[in-house]
């Protein structure tokens, strides 16, 4: 049904394209801007809620979708509220992709009113498998949102978008196929390098301490130990109680370095380096990767986009070797 439903969409665009340019040649002729505007609205418009899921439907949708995302690099998914903008460009999209899970914790009832008014709304993480899932809070019922800090669960999520990719443009499930593997075979060269680099760290010091606590899924995969001063989601402040628990714990492990994040505020932790004697390790892309036109070093040194799963993965990696092997 989503693929009819999307088809139509689609076929409405495209009439509604194909008028628009008969206007224009009837009023002045028809002019460049119309035919590329005209073949831009033939191309699927994908909304993603987050950077990472943006950057996924790029490298799987290649050149044959066009992707936005709703909130801008460095902004905390799990504070984010919609605009009134916003909720406009959620109606308006061909097709919706949402992480699920309650990381978009604040709009939540806004996805659930457009997923409610049209179907081409879709997450492609919410069919992992439990047993894959990470755990977290009172009694364990919260699901830890940060999935793509694992390369086996973020390449499976990318396997369920191709797949819903090809349903509604079954023409490109080629072109999707072809992305899915290139896809794959970086993250498998990322995560190798990882792999090592992480191994380059002596056991004891392989302690991974964050602002809040997103990199569960990294610190299981890469086998770091994994402390967050705040919980899986940044809504719920840190009390005196954890400062003083965290504190304690860097001086017990003589911790090196603490980790500020991208899309958190780094205030608390730099207070708990100070009074530590840590230092801050630098920042990692947690929530929301980098800008567009942000590059890092590459595993082969040359810049690599900060806007992908790869250079988030790449700089967090490095960043964290480096700081924990003494090296700042
Ligand atoms: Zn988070």
């Amino acid at each position: 049904m989503k693929y009819f439903s999307n088809q139509h969409k689609l076929c409405r665009t495209f009439l509604a394209g194909l008028l628009t340019g008969m206007l224009g040649l009837v009023i002045g002729g028809c002019g460049k801007d119309d035919v590329e505007q005209t073949k831009e609205q033939q191309v699927l418009q994908v909304l993603a809620t987050t950077t990472h899921l943006a950057d996924l439907a790029r490298q799987i949708g290649g050149d044959k979708i066009a992707v936005s995302s709703l909130m801008n690099p460095g902004v905390d998914p799990h504070s984010f509220r919609a605009s009134a903008q916003d909720i406009n460009r959620l109606h308006s999209a061909d097709l919706v992709l949402y992480h699920g899970l309650a990381l978009e914790g604040k709009i939540a009832q806004v996805l659930e009113s457009a997923k409610a008014s049209r179907q081409a709304y879709f997450s492609p993480c919410e069919e992992v498998s439990s047993s894959s899932l990470i755990y977290s809070g009172e009694a364990n019922q919260s699901i830890d949102p940060h999935l793509w800090f694992s390369p086996d669960i973020w390449t499976s999520c990318a396997r369920v978008l191709s797949d819903q990719l090809a349903k509604v443009l079954p023409e490109y499930k080629e072109n999707f196929q072809s992305n899915l593997e290139a896809f794959e075979n970086s993250v498998r060269q990322v995560d190798q390098w990882g792999q090592s680099l992480m191994l380059s760290i002596a056991e004891p010091q392989r302690v991974l301490i964050t602002s809040h606590d997103a990199f569960q899924y990294f610190g299981q995969h890469f086998k770091v130990k994994v402390v967050g001063l705040q919980g899986i989601n940044t809504l719920v402040e840190a009390g005196l109680a954890d400062r003083a628990n965290l504190v304690d714990f860097i001086r017990r492990h003589q911790s090196p370095a603490l980790f500020v994040e991208s899309s958190v505020n780094p205030k608390a932790l730099e207070e708990i380096a100070k009074e530590s004697g840590a230092v801050i390790g630098g920042t990692l892309f947690s929530d929301a990767l980098g800008a567009e036109d942000q590059t890092v070093p590459g595993i082969d040194g040359k810049p690599l986009s900060a806007a992908t799963w790869q250079g988030m993965m790449v700089h967090n990696l490095s960043t964290i070797a480096r700081a924990l092997n003494r090296q700042l």
